[in-house]
């Protein structure tokens, strides 16, 4: 494209918050025949919240296994480790326990944790300040002085762990995954103790948008680190079949690959650290401003309003540009 294209190009695009970083991105995004979706945060809204509980643990009370949940998931930054940490504090406070203010609650930092990515985490929770903490919040407890390895994550963590989840309580984890909640399993020792149901909606204009691309003959596929189940149940709500799913960021640049290897111009839309590689790896990177900063600077195109509808706009864009120099 001519200077002055580019020109036009980039600024139209910055006036609608679709920042292009310069005229080669803007001229690849035309030729894009695939775009792959990341799920979280980039076709669900990624604000997910603990909408059930299933509770197992035979000793301890749900409050007792949502204050241990929350005192490992307070070490993470993952969305899913968030919305623990806000559940715990919202039923505790239901139940009556904590400060009455709006402050909320806070939760110990334990010892050492073991962040896994695509995983989980894995914790020891030191039994004496565990104790501490429930009797300064006048929770009843039931947990001695001993440590307690505590681990909070998806099947593969618990299948990493040796843990087996009992067959109710799977088949309870399908059910919510077939509605396209993702299920978090809890465990205490050797024990599963509690199962998290947690959803994340489908931003308002991702199936519209999925549907329109579809239409200017782009084909959409998703690539998520979440599991088969949620992975699909989203993929039908949104109207994407080629599923790509429980897969690592590494992973995600295989599907990438693979789509190239068939001559396809690929493009990827997401949001993570764990996106950045694919980003990198596809022909168009597409990051939402919302996303990290890792995300952000491995992509060629960054939406500042996070609407789905500024990726038609950024191939739009890249047409327009193309054919003003033809
Ligand atoms: P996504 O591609 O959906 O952003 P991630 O690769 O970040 O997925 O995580 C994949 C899966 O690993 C999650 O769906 C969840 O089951 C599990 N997981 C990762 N981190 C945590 C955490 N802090 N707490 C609970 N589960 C987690
Ligand atoms: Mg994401």
């Amino acid at each position: 494209a001519t200077p002055t294209a580019i020109m036009v190009g980039t600024g139209v695009g910055a006036t609608h918050g679709v920042l292009i970083k310069g005229g080669d991105a803007l001229e690849k995004a035309c030729n894009v025949s695939c775009l792959v979706f990341d799920k979280t945060g980039t076709l669900t809204v990624g604000h997910p919240s603990v909408v059930d509980t299933l509770h197992l643990h035979p000793s301890m009370s749900k409050e007792e296994c949502a204050v241990l949940a929350a005192t490992v998931e307070s070490s993470s930054e993952h969305p899913l480790a968030k919305s623990i940490v806000k559940h715990a504090c919202e039923s505790l406070l239901a139940a009556g326990y904590g400060p009455k203010d709006d402050e909320g609650m806070t939760f110990d930092t334990p010892g050492e944790v073991d962040i896994r990515p695509g995983y989980g985490v894995v914790c020891a929770v030191s039994g004496s300040s565990h104790s501490q903490y429930m009797k300064r919040h006048k929770i009843p407890f039931a947990s001695v002085a001993q440590d307690l390895r505590v681990c909070i994550g998806n099947r593969k963590l618990m299948q990493a762990e040796g843990l087996g989840v009992p067959d109710s309580a799977d088949l309870w984890m399908k059910k919510q995954e077939e509605s396209g909640r993702t299920a978090v399993v809890f465990s205490v020792g050797s024990t599963v103790a509690s199962i998290f149901a947690i959803a994340d909606p489908l931003k308002p204009e991702a199936r519209d948008v999925v549907e329109y691309l579809q239409g200017m003959g782009i084909a959409c596929a998703m690539a998520s680190g979440d599991n088969w189940r949620t992975a699909h149940a989203i993929g039908r709500e949104v109207g994407i079949s080629d599923i790509h799913a429980g897969i690592s960021p590494g992973e995600k640049v295989e599907v990438i690959r693979e789509m190239q290897r068939n001559n396809v111009s690929v493009g990827m839309v997401g949001d993570g650290v764990n996106d950045s590689p694919a980003l990198v790896a596809s022909d168009v990177g597409i990051a939402l401003g919302s996303g990290t900063d890792i995300a952000v600077e491995a992509a060629d195109y960054v939406l500042m309003r996070d609407n789905l509808e500024d990726v038609v706009m950024a191939v739009d864009l890249s047409k327009a540009t193309m054919r003003r120099i033809k």
